[in-house]
């Protein structure tokens, strides 16, 4: 099934902050993106031609279970279902060139393939949703490490947040931010994403 919406999370980890040069929020960096971006394990990241650099980011999706509104931080969690991979695939070079002009960057995070998501697992196949390592390798070779302790805003603050002022629906999925280690991907590479205890994602570049 389709996600209703996308929400995703801008600058949620301490250490992605300071390679984009951003500074911290004091509230959550909410964006959107579409659900036609959304590709499963296994298919390919399509760059289109033109469009510069384009990066991977490592998150961590949580999957909404139920129509959440106006959540208390301390229910949150009772709303998420499942979890998964996700890679928030951006045209880094767009999107710069919107933060500078102040437009918005719907383009650089919602091209068709931009939203590749693992087969989800239940949110209680996992121990402790904020202690899990997340990594990305692209051809073998290590460029994303962290965990999701060093998250800025953990989940159940982004739900709360969220759930203010946009209802999260069933099926919706939230991307929560990435850490370090952000870089570019081009066709013929090989992109694994994995999350301890919530499975991998493997896509192919084109
Ligand atoms: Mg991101």
């Amino acid at each position: 099934m389709r996600p209703g919406k996308i929400v995703a999370v801008g600058w949620n980890y301490r250490s992605h902050l300071q390679e984009t040069q951003a500074s911290a929020p004091s509230e959550p960096i909410i964006f959107l993106k579409p659900s036609s971006a959304l590709i499963g394990d296994g298919e390919p990241i399509v760059v289109p031609p033109g469009v510069g650099r384009v990066d991977h980011e490592v998150e961590l999706a949580v999957i909404i279970g139920s129509d959440c509104r106006h959540a208390s931080e301390a229910d949150a969690l009772s709303y998420v279902s499942q979890l998964a991979v996700a890679n928030d695939v951006t045209a880094r070079e767009l999107q710069s060139a919107a933060r500078e002009q102040g437009n918005p960057w719907s383009m650089a995070k919602g091209m068709d393939g931009f939203a590749p998501i693992s087969e989800p697992v239940p949110l209680d196949a996992v121990e402790d949703l904020q202690d899990m390592r997340l990594s990305l390798t692209v051809n073998g070779e290590l460029r994303q490490e962290g965990s999701t302790s060093q998250m800025i805003f953990p989940v159940a603050r982004l739900i709360a947040h969220i759930s203010r002022f946009m209802t999260l629906e069933a099926g919706d999925v939230i991307m929560t931010g990435t850490p370090e280690g952000v870089g570019p991907i081009v066709p013929g590479d090989e992109v694994l994403a994995s999350i301890e205890g919530v499975g991998e994602l493997r896509n192919p570049v084109r």
